[in-house]
């Protein structure tokens, strides 16, 4: 989309022209801290209650951003004169002008566009749709949950006519006429209306006029199907009023459905389903791996859609078998008294307690399960219907305990009771013990105590009626228990690695302001995205639109892609016997050798036998060529290019190259940048050829975090970024621009004074000295990633802001720092043994090693907490 058309497309006038007339626009910024790359980055100035975009314009303008959409009434800070170059289109409503960017970025994808809305379970569905369809298509979905009225143009915004085949996205409203407006931009050709709730009401006059206004989503011209729950009986009727393709499922044969299931328990946490098309279809049986009411609900519309689109009925059970319980917000804490605490106090409406409590279900430690829960808000139900659910939910997941606060539960009290009862005999006659799940027997029975308000609770507080148990605080926001939480949390126990997902999109942004325009960005998530955490460093980058993700091995591949990453993945050690993994997982092999090269064409023509049948791009990952300039690790040498060429070119209709990669040996040291020019100088020669063999370009990419700094000319079209992005200087040129991303955090669990003569430790290698020494013994050691070399005083910590050393021999599990120094310091207190204050090179260089070393020597049985700001 080019700057100069949008006066025109979004009906405002141009206040000032970019300098740059043939600007094109990629990215949309909303806030200047969470900007991606400036160069095609246009930013929108929303104004909202507590908020106005306008004031952001210089830092936006500051970090190189050009193009602006402004309000037509709005003083720009500075005025126009304060940014030269940068091209103002002045709208009347600059949401307006987002959602109309939008819609005709929308216009550009020919394929299926989904739309997912209803009061409770969209997000939900959503994730499963994306993972059940994930074998067949490459989806773009919206981020968590952005429904809104910014979130839904955000996330059509990423929908790329290049990578993906399908769009995915949920629509939610709170007011009349938004629905028209979310429909306009989303253009959906398939749907599902999860359910018809009471949530956000006061935004309609009626539950009619509610339901009305969701189903205007799915009014469009371009809509062709419905997928819906016909017991639903107002949503029925109001398919058939509207005449919307609707295509109906039942579980009590609904009218008209064109789906019947039969749905019963089949085991502990398992749900058999037996499905039939229309009356008289052939019937084909199904287990699902939950058992709640609402998981189950939220899978059958999963079912419904891959009956529909005719998935044979084996490949669909093995889909669902691997459905994934969608992590919405659940933290998990150390508690006090030996107790442990999932912390969800965001929301509560009934499917998220549903998938919460199965979380608790899931605990393998001994003792209480404990659940703190608020009024259920919305939830489609109230008063006795709704407590008699969440009264039926509790022994089902070994609740044993519950503490209930807000006016609604306490006054349900009884209804609670009755179901428990009920529930109880359900289960004695069905009580298999499984592993998730303790045996419940006829002694279950549930402690209870109400309370009308979170102040109420806390009041009477005594943390040590919390001990040995499993709690579940789980609570509507605007009951704040994430005071209850500040109350029963242990202070700072144990070993945790804090990644900061802000300073990691911050270093993100960095690498980026270094590019030239249009080269690509690959980042490195091998290793446990270098002890960060995979998965959770994918997503984020997945949302900031980083082009290509790369990996070691298959494995690591196949675990993003069963989270739902959806990027392009590269990977750099693809054993043979991995390759059909590979391709089920759209995953991208690079392949180094010609055995390497021979086995994949082998395993290719096995799976596809030379036909002239078009093969569907989606089972035909490509892959990256690796040559060796150097490095003398993998990849073909330069003799091999001639013969590299042929076979390339023999099968290049049919086995696609994505890239041509070299790796630089030694591109942090000025000392041998000779060697890395001649390493670039081969690899230019070396990819020409493969490229002329080829007969067309493919992506070139030769630099590692310190080469994007260091030789910028030789960025080429892609960069692989590694160290950088977790806030490591690797060419010396970032030491102020990068921020440390991860904190290793460890806790005191006991100190001693030591008599003077004393030694500490295995192999009493902690010498005696002649004075009295304090002693302190951290909650952590080599087996959680604390090097052994760190003994005797080689490593330091920080307590109190201090430097505290190390004392004796690291032990698998702990090791002891001296704190004779340090007068304020006592058991329970943190010490930091990485981070900002105590930086990792340095560290790194106290025992000869580097700083990649100890990222990725954190082990995994350390908690990753992930914080943002
Ligand atoms: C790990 C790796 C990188 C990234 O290196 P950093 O020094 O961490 O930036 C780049 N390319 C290849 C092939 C790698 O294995």
């Amino acid at each position: 989309m080019l700057f100069a058309d949008l006066p025109v497309l979004l009906g405002g006038h141009l206040l000032q022209a970019a300098a740059e007339p043939a600007a094109a626009v990629r990215h949309l910024v909303l806030d200047s801290r969470r900007a991606g790359p400036p160069a095609e980055a246009l930013f929108v100035a929303l104004r909202g209650p507590n908020h106005d975009g306008h004031r952001y314009l210089p830092q936006a303008y500051a970090q190189g951003v050009r193009l602006f959409v402004v309000a037509e009434n709005a003083a720009l800070p500075g005025g126009l004169a304060a940014y030269p170059g940068a091209g103002f289109v002045a709208v009347a409503s600059p949401l307006g002008a987002l959602q109309a960017l939008a819609a005709a970025h929308r216009r550009q994808f020919a394929g299926p566009v989904w739309a997912i809305t209803g009061s409770n379970g969209k997000t939900i569905v959503k994730e499963w749709l994306a993972q059940l369809l994930g074998p067949d298509e490459v989806i773009c979905r919206s981020p968590r949950s952005y429904n809104s009225q910014v979130g839904v143009p955000l996330s059509v915004w990423e929908l790329s006519p290049e990578r993906h085949t399908l769009g995915l996205f949920e629509a939610g409203i709170s007011e009349m006429d938004e629905m028209a407006k979310l429909a306009a931009i989303i253009q959906p050709t398939e749907g599902v209306f999860t359910t018809l709730g009471t949530a956000h009401d006061a935004g309609f006059a009626s539950e009619a006029e509610k339901l009305r206004e969701k189903l205007r989503l799915f009014e469009g011209p371009q809509f062709r199907r419905l997928y819906y729950c016909a017991d639903q009986g107002p949503v029925r009727e109001a398919v058939a009023a509207l005449a919307l393709p609707g295509f109906g499922w039942t579980r009590h044969d609904a009218p008209g459905a064109a789906l019947r299931f039969r749905v019963a328990p089949a085991g502990p946490g398992r749900t058999a389903v037996r499905a039939r098309a229309g009356t008289l279809g052939p019937r084909a049986d199904f287990v699902l791996p939950f058992a709640d009411e609402p998981s189950v609900e939220n899978a059958l519309h999963g079912l419904a859609v891959l009956l529909a689109r005719g998935v044979a009925p084996a490949e669909i059970q093995r889909r669902l078998a691997r459905l994934q319980p969608v992590a919405m917000r659940l933290e998990m804490k150390q508690g006090r008294h030996d107790s442990y605490l999932l912390d969800d106090t965001y929301n509560n409406d009934l499917a998220g307690l549903a998938l919460a409590l199965a979380a608790l279900g899931r605990q393998a430690r001994p003792g209480r399960r404990t659940l703190i829960l608020s009024d259920v808000l919305e939830s489609g139900l109230t008063g006795p219907a709704l407590y008699a659910r969440v009264g039926a939910l509790l022994p089902a997941h070994g609740v044993t305990r519950l503490v209930g606060i807000g006016p609604e539960i306490s006054s349900q009290l009884s209804v609670i009771n009755e179901q428990l009862t009920d529930a109880n005999e359900r289960l004695i006659v069905n009580n298999e013990p499984t592993e998730n799940r303790p045996l419940i027997t006829d002694n279950y029975s549930l402690l209870t105590e109400f309370y009308p308000s979170t102040e109420a609770f806390l009041a009477q507080l005594n943390p040590a009626d919390f001990a040995h148990e499993t709690i579940l605080v789980k609570g509507a926001r605007r009951f704040g228990f994430e005071r209850i939480v500040v109350a029963l949390q242990a202070q700072q126990h144990g070993t945790v690695l804090e990644v900061n997902l802000d300073a990691l999109s911050h270093n993100l942004q960095h690498f980026r302001q270094q590019l030239r325009p249009g080269t690509k960005l690959m980042v490195m998530v091998k290793a446990f995205a270098y002890g960060a955490g995979s998965y959770e460093v994918a997503s984020l980058l997945e949302f900031q639109r980083a082009d290509y993700l790369a990996v070691a091995y298959a494995d690591e591949g196949i675990a993003l892609r069963e989270a739902g990453i959806g990027l392009p993945i590269m990977v750099m050690n693809p054993s043979s016997d991995a390759f059909e993994l590979l391709r089920r997982h759209r995953l991208e092999p690079e392949i180094y050798s010609f055995e390497l090269l021979h086995e994949y064409l082998a395993t290719f023509l096995a799976t596809f036998p030379a036909t002239d049948a078009p093969i569907p791009s989606f089972t035909n990952p490509p892959i990256h060529i690796k040559l060796d300039t150097g490095m003398r690790r993998l990849g073909f040498e330069e003799a091999d290019v001639p013969a590299l060429g042929a076979l390339l070119r023999q099968h290049r209709a049919r086995l696609p190259v994505a890239g041509i990669m070299t790796h630089l040996a030694a591109a942090d040291d000025p000392a041998h940048d000779d060697f890395t020019r001649q390493q670039l100088a081969a690899f230019g020669r070396m990819a020409g050829a493969l490229e002329e063999a080829l007969g067309r370009p493919v992506l070139k990419h030769a630099l590692n975090s310190a080469g994007i700094r260091r030789f910028p000319e030789a960025q080429l079209d892609m960069v692989r970024l590694g160290i950088g992005l977790y806030g490591v200087d690797a060419s010396g040129l970032d030491a102020n621009a990068l921020r440390p991303v991860s904190t290793l955090r460890t806790t005191i669990s006991q100190i001693k004074t030591l008599p003077a003569g004393a030694t500490v430790g295995y192999g009493r290698r902690g010498t005696a000295t002649a004075a009295a020494r304090r002693i302190a013994t951290l909650a952590i050691g080599y087996a959680d990633g604390y090097d052994r070399r760190f003994s005797s005083g080689a490593g330091v910590v920080l307590v109190h802001g201090q430097r505290a050393p190390v004392v004796g021999s690291v032990a698998m599990d702990m090791c002891m720092v001296d704190v004779t120094d340090i007068p304020a310091a006592r058991a329970g207190d943190v010490a930091v043994v990485f981070g900002a204050e105590l930086p990792l090179p340095m560290l790194a260089a106290r025992i000869g090693t580097i700083a990649y070393e100890l990222l990725t020597n954190v082990s995994e049985r350390v908690k990753r907490v992930f914080v943002t700001e």
